[in-house]
């Protein structure tokens, strides 16, 4: 589910929707105790801000590296970065850094304002919130810098590990540690019976086993060419070809995608979206030419099946394996996870 979203340096910045609870239930607490309230929702205000230009100071040197960021998503817990790809090892050190070094600089800014670490005594007093803030800036840093994936410092343990370990070994490392940290947390949560605490503890979990697992279909896929996985047994539309035809190979087969052809010519392609939307606006008895995609993802057999598997995620659809301009075969998500599964139990079914 999403929530609302602004635009900040050209980056997309959305709210997840558990975020705008959380406002809201500062909200409601402003009107059961009106002093500290005031003090809590401005302190907390702070932190957000600490925690988004967190965000931004990985996208921003993401972006002076070559590395975009296709959104930030806010939790109540923190933010995330998600960036398009996977960086090289230099750049991912230098992303990974930028997000902890923007909250010591927060930290050491309201300090040198405050002309000392201030006094935390005054909780209610704008000396206190803002001598709290960068207290907590301080927690930010030392937090997001732990070596353990998901964190920044994992991923810093990474980047700096993949330089002469490589990328797989140094994944499975950070992943590790990564766990290893979640289960620590999530047995002290359990004793002092810190429900917070051991929910961090699952977050923490889920995200490294995610990582790891995500590292090792990558080093699976990794020098296979794309000939090797791609579905050579499909079903293609003709250019004169209805919506209503196209309607019944779908139920027919089990393939959501057709490219459509004129000849020997690929021309377009036609996936599941594209015929949904040809269905609602022009109705079974149109031509797919008028409804296909014409600029559907083109893969060379040869390709690298990680490289195209990237490529497949951005485009949402299915690629056309094409040589010389002749269609080879077809590669979607779900045929690259069977070619995987395959791989995992010592099948290689095309050389
Ligand atoms: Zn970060």
């Amino acid at each position: 589910m999403s929530g609302p979203g602004i635009v900040l340096f050209g980056v997309p910045v959305r709210f997840h929707f558990t975020f705008v609870l959380l406002i809201a239930f500062v909200a409601l607490g402003a009107f059961g105790d009106k002093r500290s309230a005031a003090a809590e929702a401005l302190f907390l205000i702070g932190l957000f801000a600490s925690v988004l230009l967190h965000e931004l100071a990985h996208a921003l040197v993401g972006r002076a590296t070559g590395v975009k960021t296709l959104e930030i998503v806010m939790y109540p817990v923190g933010g995330v970065a998600r960036l398009e790809k996977q960086p090289e090892p230099r750049p991912e050190l230098a992303i990974a850094l930028a997000g902890p070094a923007m909250n010591l600089l927060i930290a050491a800014g309201i300090f040198l304002a405050l002309g000392g670490v201030g006094d935390l005594s005054k909780a209610d007093k704008p000396d206190g919130i803002f001598a709290r803030l960068g207290l907590w800036n301080v927690y930010l840093a030392a937090f997001n810098l732990v070596p353990a994936l998901p964190m920044d410092g994992g991923r810093a343990l990474r980047a700096g590990l993949a330089m002469w370990k490589g990328e797989a070994t140094a994944t499975r490392i950070a992943s590790n540690t990564g766990k290893l940290l979640a289960v620590a947390m999530g047995i002290y949560g359990l004793i002092n019976g810190e429900v917070f605490m051991m929910l961090i503890a699952l977050f923490i979990y889920m995200s490294a086993a995610h990582e790891g697992a995500a590292s090792a279909g990558k080093a699976l896929t990794q020098g296979v060419p794309v000939r090797s996985a791609m579905i050579t047994d499909y079903r293609t539309l003709g250019h004169g070809a209805t919506l209503r035809e196209a309607a019944d190979m779908l139920l027919a087969t089990s393939q959501q995608d057709f490219p459509v052809v004129h000849g020997d010519r690929v021309i377009g392609l036609l996936d599941r979206t594209a015929f949904l939307r040809g269905m609602a606006s022009e109705g079974p008895d149109s031509y797919v030419a008028g409804s296909m995609d014409r600029d559907y993802l083109k893969l060379a057999p040869g390709m690298d099946l990680a490289e195209a598997m990237s490529s497949l995620a951005e485009s949402g659809s299915c690629g056309l394996v094409m040589q010389d301009g002749g269609l080879l075969g077809l590669l979607t998500t779900e045929n690259i996870s069977e070619f995987l599964l395959l791989r995992k139990l010592g099948i290689q079914p095309k050389a």
